[in-house]
Parts: C-alpha cells; sequence; structure tokens
C-alpha cells in the first residue's frame, strides 16, 4: 500500500489513515486535506469514496463533477438514496450537518492527540450522531467494554464520559455516563493493557486497553482529575473509620485492664471518658 497521498503525494500521517475513510477504489488513498477538498466539490465522495479512482477524482477537480464509474450507472437511483438514508441515521441528521460534525469531530480527535487503532474507524464515523451538536470531545482513548470483542472508544465531554463500540457487521453500541452519574474513576496497571473502571451508583464498567498503554495512561490521569476530585473527602471519612476502629480497641484493652484489677473503676471511667471524647 501506498504511503503517500494518490493526489498530492504527501505523506499519510497516522491521521489520515485512521481517522478517515480515505481509500480508493483503485487502492490509493487520499490526505484529509484533499478529502476535504474535493469532498467540498462533490459530497458523494464523503459517503462512497472507495467507488472512486484516482483519476475519477482528478476528472471531478477538473470539471467540478466526476463522470461515475458503470457499476454506479447501474445501481437504481433508488438503492442509492436507500444508502445515503441509512447513512444519516433514523435522526434524519442533514448530510450537510454530518460532513460538518465528522470534520470538527476529527479535529477534535487531532487535538486532544488520541492514539486509536484503526478497529475504531467505525466507531468515529457514528460520533456525529452521538455527541450533541456543540458538544466538544476533550479527551479520547482507544478502549474496548471489558468482555465484549468489538473495539471501542472512550470519550470525555465537558458533561458526561461515552463508550462507543461498533463490531463490523453490527449496530453500534452507546453508553452515556452524565458527571453526575459518575463517582469515582480508577485504573487497574496491568503490564499490558490498563483497566480503566467507571464507578456509578450501581455499577461498575470496565474498559480495557488494548491499543495503546501510554495513551491509556494519560487518558487516566486526565480524568482523574475531573472524576476523582472529591477523594480526600473521602479519604478523611475513612481514616475517621480506621480511628474509631482503634478507640474501640483500646476500650477493650481498658476493659481487661479493670477485670484484671490493674485499673481501678474510677480510673476506667476516666480512660474510657478521654477515649469516647475523641469519636465526636
Ligand atoms: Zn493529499
Amino acid at each position: 500500500m501506498s504511503n503517500t497521498c494518490a493526489l498530492c503525494s504527501a505523506e499519510l500521517t497516522s491521521i489520515d489513515t485512521l481517522l478517515g475513510e480515505n481509500k480508493l477504489s483503485d487502492g490509493g488513498s487520499l490526505c484529509n486535506k484533499c478529502l476535504d477538498k474535493v469532498s467540498s466539490i462533490h459530497q458523494e465522495l464523503l459517503y462512497n469514496l472507495n467507488t472512486f479512482s484516482i483519476n475519477d477524482i482528478k476528472s471531478l477537480i477538473q470539471n467540478g463533477k466526476v463522470e461515475p464509474r458503470a457499476d454506479i450507472i447501474t445501481q437504481p437511483s433508488e438503492e442509492r438514496d436507500v444508502f445515503i438514508a441509512e447513512n444519516a441515521g433514523p435522526d434524519s441528521m442533514s448530510r450537510e450537518l454530518y460532513k460538518r460534525r465528522l470534520k470538527e469531530i476529527r479535529y477534535e480527535l487531532e487535538q486532544v492527540t488520541a492514539n486509536l487503532s484503526m478497529f475504531t474507524k467505525g466507531e468515529i464515523k457514528e460520533l456525529p450522531r452521538i455527541l450533541n451538536e456543540n458538544e466538544r470531545i476533550i479527551a479520547a482513548t482507544d478502549a474496548q467494554l471489558s468482555k465484549t470483542l468489538d473495539a471501542g472508544i472512550l470519550l470525555v465531554t465537558p458533561d458526561r464520559m461515552i463508550s462507543v463500540s461498533k463490531g463490523m457487521f453490527s449496530d453500534v453500541i452507546v453508553k452515556k455516563y452524565p458527571n453526575e452519574t459518575i463517582n469515582e474513576v480508577s485504573i487497574v496497571n496491568n503490564p499490558l493493557s490498563p483497566v480503566i473502571k467507571l464507578h456509578t451508583a450501581d455499577k461498575i464498567e470496565e474498559f480495557e486497553c488494548f491499543c495503546d498503554k501510554a495513551d491509556a495512561e494519560r487518558f487516566y490521569s486526565f480524568i482523574d482529575k475531573i472524576y476523582n476530585k472529591e477523594k480526600p473527602r473521602k479519604q478523611a471519612a475513612r481514616s475517621k473509620e480506621i480511628s474509631s476502629e482503634v478507640i474501640f480497641e483500646q476500650l477493650e484493652k481498658l476493659g481487661k485492664l479493670r477485670e484484671n484489677g490493674i485499673l481501678t473503676d474510677e480510673e476506667f471511667a476516666d480512660q474510657k471518658k478521654k477515649l469516647l471524647d475523641q469519636l465526636l
């Protein structure tokens, strides 16, 4: 496979090859810049790029339109409309909006330097329909919902975390975790693939990060700052529990000292009061 853009010959970056469906019918690929350029002339390219060859693309640029390939001409126009309708999703998002959002989302993923594997392409294409129109991605990592086979992405936006996973031929699975439902996050630092856990009121969701350990850890340190800010208070509560345990132990010892006649009743009462005062 060629490592350069079939149109401008620029070297393809991982973002070009991983985040976009940039493949052409003849095996070549476009960089995201060229894809943006040609799809702004002809929107169909954003959905059906892999039915066009580089020569189709070149003639498109020259003429402002592309001569479709024979097999596309023979395809009933109805069928094409169905395909487009499916792509637009049940909420009938306009193609214009879908296209703009996909572009924005790809840009945001670039900005948060998420290292997403090639298996998450399908998930990324779903994001325009999953995220709200003004919802910005502030962190992302490649993370697979534990005990499933499908690759997936874990995203953070200002209001929630979202997990998106999609099998090659199955429907997309979207799980939404509004910020107020996340009590805490934690990580299990397995040597190969860390597991990120989201603790909600009723369950703990586990995500295994097979793709890039360092990226997963970087992502975790980001969500740790957001979702574990309540921790100091919880730890303080825990240390109080521990100290009350210590006090009860001492009370027990005190009781034995009195039983053995080492402490008088008055001394015992005095010490007991001191210990109990510490509990308050
Ligand atoms: Zn290019």
